[in-house]
């Protein structure tokens, strides 16, 4: 089939590829994105729950993680989001024609809470700025010939082959394949000698010992405190929902909290700590039980906290620590323990922790290996809190390599 030359070829169409495609001059040559799947930023519409968790009023505070965790590479993201980070999204965005507002967390979506408001506006932008746009198009193969890329494409109509001068590899992990991210981009990597750290699923529901909790399924619990330890020493906490499942918990809590331990469930080591009263002190909480006892000497022990917990998560309680006396009560109350089996695997996470480690790539995110080989994106060993760090990433990612294909030709010019 046809041949075609490109000055850049962005392989994925999600929220990397497409912040890119949007951001690209097209007077330096063609520019082309390629999409193995039917529509663009499949998983992008599906974001924030549908809404659209696009960015969060602590980007440039909280730290991104890495597997491999070196400061070096910390230093290199805050120097990117120093340079595009949530103000330059937000301007970005807001040229696009779209409104954007943080709620009561910090957490910035689309006015019109529509995850798919924001792949249209970047599809326009991108139409109106005369990038080509192949969806259905899978790309297999990535090698250098004579100075530049071929890229091999399989398509419903057979192979086709591109050339290009730069290529940017936005195709995402391996979380949620089916959004089309299933790994692939990383043996495309690999052709050019890169590596993964270990990868691991993140963001994502955990498996937990459900001895206590079988009766409790489907209760959810608003605003608890939940603690995350590692070999008994807490590691994170926040509050948040905590929804029990038959597999152990769900909510946002957990998915939060996920973040911080998921490189670690392997070892067996991870344990969460539930405060279901996290507003009432251990001392109040002792007072009003053993008033509540010594006022109702006949309330069966199942009992004794009705009115103070859902009473199906009070019986669960009472059954664990019941028979340790009132101040085991208390402290199971402040701190329901549940050890971490794992979690529910890639196929239910949302992102990917570990990638491509940046110390392969150059300061522009350029490939150590290969001239004019770019990535952006969940690909990399970077991974963000719940919240909307992730599509920041995206942008603040795909953005630098824009900036280092886009100074070449200026350069040259
Ligand atoms: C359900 C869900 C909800 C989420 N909610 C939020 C949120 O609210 N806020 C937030 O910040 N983050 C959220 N995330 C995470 C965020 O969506 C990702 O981190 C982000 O989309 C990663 O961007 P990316 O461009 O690197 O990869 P992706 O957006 O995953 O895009 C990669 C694209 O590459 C394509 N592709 C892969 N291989 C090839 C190939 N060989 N050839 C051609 N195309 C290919 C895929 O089909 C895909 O379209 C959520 C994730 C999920 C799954």
């Amino acid at each position: 089939m046809g041949m075609k030359n490109y000055s850049t070829l962005i392989i994925g169409g999600g929220a990397a590829g497409l912040f890119l495609a949007a951001n690209a001059a097209t007077e330096y040559g063609k520019v082309l994105l390629l999409e193995r799947g039917e529509r663009l930023g499949k998983k992008l519409s599906s974001t924030g729950n549908g809404q659209g968790n696009i960015t969060n009023a602590r980007v440039g505070e909280a730290a991104y993680f890495s597997v491999r965790g070196d400061k070096t590479q910390e230093k290199q993201v805050q120097g990117y989001l120093a340079r595009y980070g949530r103000k330059e999204l937000l301007a970005f965005l807001e040229r696009l024609g779209g409104l954007f507002l943080p709620d009561e967390r910090g957490r910035y979506y689309p006015a019109g809470r529509q995850a798919s408001a924001i792949t249209d506006l970047l599809r326009y932008e991108i139409a109106s700025r005369g990038v080509e746009v192949q969806t259905g198009a899978y790309v297999q193969s990535l090698q250098k010939v004579g100075g530049r890329y071929e890229v091999k494409a399989k398509m419903a109509e057979g192979v086709r082959t591109y050339f290009a001068e730069n290529v940017v590899v936005c195709t995402g992990g391996k979380a949620a394949k089916n959004f089309g991210t299933d790994g692939n981009g990383y043996i495309l990597a690999s052709a050019f000698s890169h590596t993964t750290t270990a990868l691991y699923p993140a963001l994502v529901q955990l498996k937990t010992d459900v001895r206590h909790t079988k009766t409790l399924k489907g209760i959810r619990v608003m605003d608890a405190r939940l603690t995350a330890t590692v070999d008994g020493k807490p590691v994170q906490s926040l509050t948040g929902d905590v929804i029990f499942t038959d597999y152990g918990v769900s909510g946002d809590a957990v998915f939060r909290i996920s973040s911080f331990v998921a490189d670690k469930l392997d070892s067996g080591k991870v344990s969460l700590l539930i405060d279901l009263l996290p507003t009432v002190e251990k001392e109040q909480l002792l007072t009003i039980l053993t008033e509540k006892q010594k006022n109702y000497p006949q309330l069966p022990k199942a009992e004794l906290l009705c009115g103070i917990l859902n009473n199906q998560v009070g019986r669960a309680v009472m059954k664990r620590y019941g028979e340790e006396g009132l101040s085991a009560v208390v402290d199971g109350v402040k701190g329901f323990a549940l050890p971490v089996l794992g979690s529910l695997g890639f196929d239910y996470a949302q992102i990917t922790k570990g990638g491509i480690p940046l110390a392969e790539l150059d300061e522009r995110l350029q490939s150590r290996n290969a001239e004019g080989l770019y990535f952006a994106g969940e690909i990399l060993d970077v991974d963000g809190e719940c919240g909307g760090f992730n599509l920041q990433w995206a942008y603040t990612s795909a953005m630098v390599c824009l900036e280092a294909i886009e100074e070449k030709y200026r350069s040259k010019i």
